[in-house]
């Protein structure tokens, strides 16, 4: 039978796989999306019902509003703003705009699994380098994995999903060892929970430094995953060749106002954020205190490195009422969530360290 032919590069493609859903009928905890447990604010809610009644219209291509709004946040020129669907299609538009077939991107591992099928779809040659133990990026490493073929480097910070956040001192000394030709991509989707005063400050490095480009997301601290809002901060040429590689229309119109109340509703946002704060510490501490080893976690989730019993813990989770994600043979990823969630997932975790 002569059937279509695919891309050779599907067949090694690894797949995205989506955090469990709650189903059944059984309550369940959902701590398997790193997502925001708070329903939107209503001035957010408004937002959203305001728009319905365009949605026969094409949103403004260039989402112009929200692009000025964020560059008036950011203190950057608005020439500096991508918006796009959720920061992952982002990636996919840097890499778009910069990579030819067979160029090399570097980048971490394990990190955001949508890393190596974004690198496989854009042509390109991933070059994994392994985070350490203690879940921290090595940077050292990642510039020695440069080559003449490298055209980016993604730099994950907190890193998806172990935790850590890059320090500025080590990004620094990483920036002065990469060739100035390569976009150093920092991918900043969980930068408004970080705490640590040593991490990198994302829109400093990028005021030095033209080959540095940030990614940011609605999804995460502004809590609306599901309307896919993101943005890129690059300087005006690259900012240009990324929103030629955009999608038209990437962000709805719907999408566009939610954003531009959130931005509108900072304090809200940051007591929201800081209170997810104190439940990883409490996260954190409690599994400590059973005698877990996590690495530090400047996100919203912590990391258990289980390695193989990666899935049974998650089934085992699950069992209790609260949706984790296991990356098999690796680890599992718990997402800060509501505290009733934390007290029954630190019944589940005291139980496996007591076997
Ligand atoms: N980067 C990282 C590190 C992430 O963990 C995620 C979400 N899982 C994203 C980007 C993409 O987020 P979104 O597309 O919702 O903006």
């Amino acid at each position: 039978m002569t059937r279509v032919p695919l891309r050779r590069a599907l067949a090694d493609l690894p797949p995205y796989v989506p955090g469990a859903r709650a189903g059944g009928g059984a309550m369940a905890y959902k701590l398997s999306s790193n997502e925001n447990p708070y329903p939107p604010l209503p001035s957010v809610m408004a937002a959203i019902a305001d728009g319905a009644v365009d949605v026969n219209r094409y949103p403004d291509m260039y989402a112009t509003e929200l692009t000025e709004a964020i560059a008036r946040h950011l203190d950057v020129p608005v020439e500096s703003v991508v918006t796009g669907g959720g920061s992952v299609a982002l990636l996919g538009h840097v890499l778009a705009a910069v990579c030819e077939a067979g160029d090399e991107v570097v980048l971490p591992w394990r990190s955001f699994e949508a890393y190596p099928i974004y690198v496989t779809l854009a042509g390109a040659v991933g070059v994994p380098v392994p985070v350490g133990t203690d879940g921290r990026l090595d940077l050292v490493a990642m510039a020695a994995a440069v080559t003449p073929r490298t055209r980016v480097m993604l730099v994950c910070t907190p890193n998806n999903p172990t935790g850590p956040a890059v320090r500025a001192d080590e990004l620094a000394a990483l920036l002065d060892a990469v060739p100035k030709d390569v976009l150093v991509l920092l991918d900043e989707a969980y930068v408004e929970f970080v705490r640590d005063p040593e991490a990198a400050d994302g829109l400093a490095v990028f005021a030095e430094h033209p080959n540095v480009v940030l990614l940011r997301t609605f999804s995460k601290a502004y809590g609306l995953a599901g309307l896919r809002v993101g943005y890129a901060v690059a300087r005006p040429r690259l900012a240009a060749a990324i929103r030629a590689a955009s999608t038209p229309f990437g962000v709805s119109h719907i999408g566009q106002l939610a954003a531009l109340a959130s931005l509108a509703a900072q304090q809200e946002m940051r007591t929201r954020v800081d209170a997810i704060v104190a439940e990883r510490a409490r996260m954190l501490t409690g599994l400590r205190a059973q005698g877990w080893h996590v690495p530090d976690s400047q996100a919203n989730f912590v990391w258990l490195a289980l390695g193989e019993h990666a899935k049974s813990f998650a089934d085992r989770s699950a069992r209790a009422g609260v949706l984790v994600r296991p990356f098999a043979g690796d680890g599992v990823r718990i997402s800060v969530g509501e505290t009733e969630a934390t007290d029954l997932l630190l019944e589940v975790t005291a139980e496996v360290v007591r076997r």
